[in-house]
């Protein structure tokens, strides 16, 4: 399968990086369970302009590269990587062309075994079969278009613990994960229902051409 792979709040830590320069800059101590909300980064700051001048600086200054990834993230993605093709898909946007080498370099300095790296906001463009993503408005987003989606819990995230996904029933997100092995329980999940698709497919397939 094609597993749409985000970087920032799934393999790569980035808010403890974000927090430590925030911190830093502010003379504040905020936390990364503080951060409760998606845009608390944009409350924290309070307006666009100064987050995105901020934002700026910061990866001027090797934020991307200093980011760690997530304990276990290495081996998740070397193992999904032996059954599976890897497609990082990050809506990393700045147009600063250091965003692009710094995102490569870490990659690479992490071994990260990839076969396609987008930089995109609106993921759903980029053809996969299962996604991994931590984002609220992009996984509502692909739940709009269809796409399967499972989410590593994270305290900016948890508005979709319990999600509208259509007007008629709320029901709890099945598909968040704790832990990396829940994650690939999943993605195998998805692969064997893939499979199962195919093979009726192929049946189906047969009978017509047959008859
Ligand atoms: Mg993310």
């Amino acid at each position: 399968m094609r597993i749409g792979l985000d970087l920032d709040g799934v393999i790569i830590n980035l808010m403890p990086e974000i927090l430590r320069r925030w911190n830093r800059d502010h003379g504040t101590d905020i936390k990364e369970e503080d951060m409760v909300l998606y845009d608390s980064l944009m409350e924290l700051a309070g307006s666009v302009v100064y987050l995105k001048v901020w934002w700026k600086q910061q990866v001027l200054s090797g934020m991307y590269l200093q980011a760690r990834l997530y304990r276990g993230a290495s081996d998740f993605i070397e193992e999904l990587g032996r059954k599976h093709d890897i497609v990082i898909i990050t809506s990393r946007l700045d147009v600063l062309p250091q965003v692009i080498s710094d995102t490569a370099e870490s990659l690479d300095y992490y071994k990260i075994p990839y076969k396609e790296l987008h930089f995109i906001k609106e993921k759903y463009l980029v053809e996969c079969d299962v996604y991994i993503e931590d984002s609220p408005p992009c996984i509502k987003e692909l739940w709009q278009a269809h796409k399967n989606v499972i989410m590593p819990r994270r305290p900016w995230n948890q508005e979709l613990e319990y999600i509208s996904f259509n007007e008629e029933d709320n029901y709890k997100n099945e598909d968040a994960f704790d832990t990396w092995e829940e994650a690939l329980d999943m993605i195998e999940y998805f692969s064997r229902e893939k499979e199962t698709k195919e093979a009726e497919k192929e049946r189906l397939y047969g009978q017509v051409s047959k008859g």
